[in-house]
């Protein structure tokens, strides 16, 4: 997976990516990310990328050439040498007002060969480019950021743990919260005891099928008190169902 990020502050992209496993996946090859700084494809002496609204209002506007001639730029990184089956490239404007961002689409994302990033500022981005290089809106939560840059970096990093080889235990992304509608099961390391509070003993017991019974309940129990609006697309039994049902009226496991 090629990310190639469209940002006046490269130096926030590189940073964060290259810290912890996003950064080994890099150093390892499973992921690439490029920070492509908006502001050198200014037209001006000053560099400057950005403009008064027309119409008046408070704050400024990124300007649609300088977004534009950076997107060409990339697009020619990518399509130097394109694989036969190429597909269409997907560029992902942050904004707030854009479909917010999932685990399922990380996971689809995570398909793609090339993702293609553009961060906001100030007001926004003229919407004449958006409209012209835009394939995707993506918000990351009811919130208004500074900019798209933190918002990029929360995308890559749930993207980049669908990506073969980032985590070391390759199966790990496909089990955690969100998958199959339910929320992880508490997880507990050791000392056994800690603080008068111990380890619940199925952990201990080295039973493999009462396991997968006791991680598969509290999943349940956990997103019937975290998440009670997931259960809705959950695939459940119909004892979980009744299960679920009482924890929700109860707000415990009765
Ligand atoms: N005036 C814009 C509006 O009201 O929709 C908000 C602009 S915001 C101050 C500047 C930039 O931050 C946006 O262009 C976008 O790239 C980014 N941004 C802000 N909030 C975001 C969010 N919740 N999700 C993704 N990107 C966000």
């Amino acid at each position: 997976m090629n990310f190639y990020v469209m940002t006046l502050f490269p130096g926030m992209i590189n940073n964060a990516m290259s810290e912890s496993i996003t950064g080994r996946a890099i150093k390892a090859g499973h992921i690439s990310v490029k920070a492509v700084n908006i502001r050198d494809f200014a037209d001006n002496k000053h560099n400057h990328i950005d403009d008064y609204p027309y119409g008046g209002g408070a704050g400024m506007v990124m300007q649609a050439e300088p977004v534009y001639m950076c997107y060409r730029h990339i697009c020619t990184q990518i399509q130097d040498s394109p694989p036969e089956d190429a597909k269409p490239l997907r560029v992902i404007y942050l904004t707030p007002q854009g479909r917010t961002f999932n685990q399922n689409m990380a996971e689809e994302y995570a398909h793609e060969d090339n993702l293609v990033f553009l961060c906001g500022h100030y007001e926004g981005i003229d919407e004449r480019v958006i409209e012209e290089i835009v394939t995707d809106q993506v918000s990351i939560g009811d919130y208004v950021l500074t900019g798209g840059e933190l918002a990029a970096l929360v995308i890559m990093d749930a993207v980049s743990r669908f990506i073969p080889g980032v985590l070391n235990n390759c199966i790990s992304a496909h089990k955690e919260s969100f998958s199959d509608s339910l929320l992880e099961y508490p997880q507990y390391t050791r000392p056994e005891n800690w603080r008068g509070k111990s380890v619940p003993p199925v952990l201990l017991s080295g039973h493999h099928r009462k396991l997968e019974e006791w991680y598969r309940r509290q999943s349940v129990i956990r997103t019937a008190l975290m998440r009670p609006d997931l259960l809705e697309k959950a695939d459940l039994t119909q004892e979980e169902r009744e299960l679920a049902d009482r924890v929700v009226k109860y707000g415990r496991e009765i």
